[in-house]
């Protein structure tokens, strides 16, 4: 695909952080969220890990430091299968749903500015990330909202060696279960601050922004499958000597599902458009 200059596309604001500038090239919405659509289509539970991704690279991109961008750029972003990274967000604890602001995962601060992550979380798609975007408490900062951190938690060290948390167990879950989900224990594990402390949950709502969009343009692609599926079987199917797409009723019916399925994808790829503007 033909690469597009990321300052034509409305990312020129992030240009002045240093290290932004060695990925210039961004696919602009409309087009990442058009392709997924189709993707979608054919396979649908590899969407989560690829919008989990997708996230993660734009959220470490605004708000992280140019040491981490550069140290995780090239890994998130390669084309070959064999060494790209893969991302994820761990948010969600048994106590701690809708109401991020009861965040108890502890982040204890280490002299060499990074800190050790302490605790569980209780619901992780793509739980066996490379890379995790994870919301936890700095020891000592305000409980509620304020004291809420962002940090980035790599699953290995540069060394090769893990690092240290574990799945506990995965999800039994009813959906979307050629992705695995899962509850994770921190023990210890080294993570780095991303952006301003207590700033955590802000900079989260934009990857779980970012999902909302990625979610609605899943649901659009699966109700543009279902719907080629059944115009498939109105165009090869004989009733009464005519094939169904023929029949005025039928027509009737198939209009409905149409038009559903025509306006949800002109919905999402509108939003994807105004997210475009929006940057
Ligand atoms: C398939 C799947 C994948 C997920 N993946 C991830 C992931 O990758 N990372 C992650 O961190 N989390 C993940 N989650 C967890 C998800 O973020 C939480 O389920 C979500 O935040 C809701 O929390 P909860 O389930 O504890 O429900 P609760 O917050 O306990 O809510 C229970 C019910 O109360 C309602 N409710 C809550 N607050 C209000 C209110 N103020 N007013 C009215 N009604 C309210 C809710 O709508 C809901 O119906 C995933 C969940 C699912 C189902």
């Amino acid at each position: 695909m033909e690469r597009i200059a990321f300052s034509e596309y409305g990312l020129a604001a992030m240009s002045h952080r240093p290290g932004v500038l060695d990925w210039p090239d961004v696919m602009p919405p409309l087009v990442k969220y058009a392709l997924t659509y189709l993707f979608v289509q054919a396979e649908f539970g590899l969407c989560c890990p690829l919008s989990m991704t997708d996230s993660l690279i734009r959220t470490l991109r605004k708000f992280g430091s140019s040491a981490l961008i550069k140290r995780y750029m090239p890994a998130l972003t390669t084309q070959d299968f064999d060494e790209l990274w893969r991302g994820a967000m761990f948010m969600t604890e048994q106590g701690t749903g809708s109401d991020v602001s009861a965040t108890s995962v502890r982040a204890e601060p280490r002299a060499d500015g990074s800190y050790r992550l302490h605790g569980d979380k209780w619901f992780c798609s793509n739980p066996d990330a490379d890379l995790a975007m994870v919301l936890a408490r700095i020891d000592g900062a305000p409980s509620g909202m304020s004291g809420i951190s962002l940090f980035l938690l790599p699953r290995r060290y540069e060394s090769g060696i893990d690092n240290r948390y574990r799945i506990i167990r995965l999800k039994e879950k009813l959906g979307t279960r050629s992705m695995a989900s899962g509850e994770i224990r921190f023990e210890g594990a080294t993570a780095y601050l991303i952006g301003q402390p207590g700033r955590g949950f802000n900079m989260m709502a934009d990857i779980i922004n970012n999902s909302r969009l990625s979610n609605g343009m899943r649901a659009a692609g699966l109700m543009r499958r279902a719907t080629t599926d059944v115009l498939f079987v109105a165009r090869h199917r004989q009733a009464f000597g005519k094939r169904l797409i023929d029949l005025p009723l039928m027509q009737r019916q198939l209009v409905k599902l149409l038009m559903p399925t025509e306006q949800a994808r002109t919905m999402v790829l509108q939003t994807a458009e105004a997210l475009r503007r929006a940057e």
